[in-house]
């Protein structure tokens, strides 16, 4: 962006050019379009406590401030934090504003690596944890104790979908002065913005959508609060655990084509969970795109005009019959991940939920014939194309 383009107007121009142009400006000694990658451990420093604004790299980088401007223009948020994964900025949330004693309400249909940190690292530490079914708001006040200090949603939940309303809880979070924080992943402020809907903090693995390309790993913590943006930058100095410059940059190009991706994502996933939907070795399929789709009105709401890149169906056979498609799909990769150019198929009964008990599965729609779809930007024939030959199959 040219400095002749005022930042105000900026501020006021659409998503597209906002994820281009916010926070970076050609380099001023050499015209350099895209921003340095600053890839040092140090920075000299011109005498004792005089020094450009970084002392060294484990508590801030340009490179990574670069990148958390132009998270902070995603979410419209006042700031963001990055981090080196989307668990280390879940890590971080933790330690910075709770304490041994204190509990989280977490709805019940979230990620399976934020089960098992806080089922079996954070309970060591003596935080305890309740999961409950958040899309009735009234579960969530219900499931607040004396000791509860932070309410945790993912919305749409990883596998099955499942949204909350996020407007609804924050004024329950409000009420009790408790943080509520959401993980935006699936959708990204370009589709969902919790912040304007009364969440305290936005939680994101940038590894998925922000990045899109499949080559990194990274987090952020977003607020408008400050004490809660200071927070998360001191925790993340202590705890070690900040984003690698080269990852940064590399988040920062990937963003530059967000708004266009994800739509596309969008709009190729509704094709194929029609397709599916369609199919008779198929069940069911979850998309809030759907009308079949349970929350509709909400997913029309709460979302901004697309629902994302990410579904999930069932497969009839069950077990055996997810295990084929998995295993015979040729376009489509199979692996754990989601949110990139690449259609990525998992099994989460196999891969990402196995660490959460079969029961617990079962009660929030994990079967064993459900698959998690993230539809990528190939032409959306050649992936139902595929879909197709994978469903082929008889007991
Ligand atoms: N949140 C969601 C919704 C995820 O799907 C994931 C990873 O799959 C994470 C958080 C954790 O992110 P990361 O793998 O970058 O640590």
């Amino acid at each position: 962006m040219s400095s002749r383009y005022a930042h105000k107007k900026l501020a006021e121009a659409g998503n597209a050019t906002r994820n281009i142009h916010f926070g970076v400006e050609p380099d001023p000694v050499t015209g350099s379009i895209l921003p340095p990658i600053y890839q040092t451990a140090t920075y000299a420093q011109e005498a004792v406590g005089v020094n450009k604004g970084h002392t060294y790299s484990r508590s801030s980088n340009p490179t990574v401030a670069t990148l958390e401007k132009k998270l902070a223009g995603i979410e419209y948020a006042a700031g963001a934090i990055a981090f080196a994964t989307g668990l280390a900025a879940t890590t971080a949330l933790i330690m910075s504003l709770m304490k041994a004693g204190e509990h989280i309400v977490c709805s019940d249909v979230v990620f399976g690596g934020t089960v098992r940190l806080v089922d079996t690292v954070f309970n060591k530490f003596g935080i305890s944890i309740s999961y409950v079914d958040a899309a009735d708001p009234a579960n969530i006040a219900a499931a607040i104790q004396e000791n509860t200090t932070l309410i945790f949603l993912e919305t749409p939940a990883n596998p099955t979908l499942k949204l909350n309303d996020i407007a609804a809880i924050s004024q329950i979070a409000r009420a009790k002065n408790i943080p509520l924080v959401v993980d935006n992943t699936f959708l990204t402020g370009i589709l969902q913005r919790p912040l304007e809907l009364g969440a305290d903090i936005v939680l994101y693995s940038t590894t998925k959508y922000i990045d899109g390309h499949n080559a990194t790993v990274g987090g952020a913590l977003l607020a408008n609060d400050k004490k809660y943006l200071e927070a998360f930058d001191y925790m993340r100095k202590n705890i070690g655990n900040i984003q690698a410059p080269m990852n940064a940059w590399l988040t920062m190009q990937g963003i530059k084509t967000l708004d266009l991706r994800i739509k596309q994502h969008s709009r190729n996933a509704q094709q194929v969970a029609e397709f599916l939907e369609a199919h008779p070795q198929v069940s069911k399929v979850y998309y809030p795109g759907l009308v079949s789709f349970a929350q509709q009105e909400l997913a029309a709401s709460q979302h901004r005009g697309y629902h994302g890149g990410m579904l999930a169906f069932e497969v009839v056979g069950g077990y055996a019959h997810a295990l084929h498609v998995m295993n015979t799909v040729v376009l489509c990769t199979l692996a754990e991940s989601l949110g990139a150019t690449e259609t990525i198929i998992t099994h989460p009964a196999s891969m990402t939920h196995v660490m959460m008990a079969a029961e617990q599965r079962a009660k929030i729609g994990v079967t064993d014939g459900l698959i998690r779809f993230s539809v990528g930007l190939e032409d959306p024939e050649d992936i139902i194309a595929d879909l197709e030959q994978a469903l082929n199959w008889s007991a």
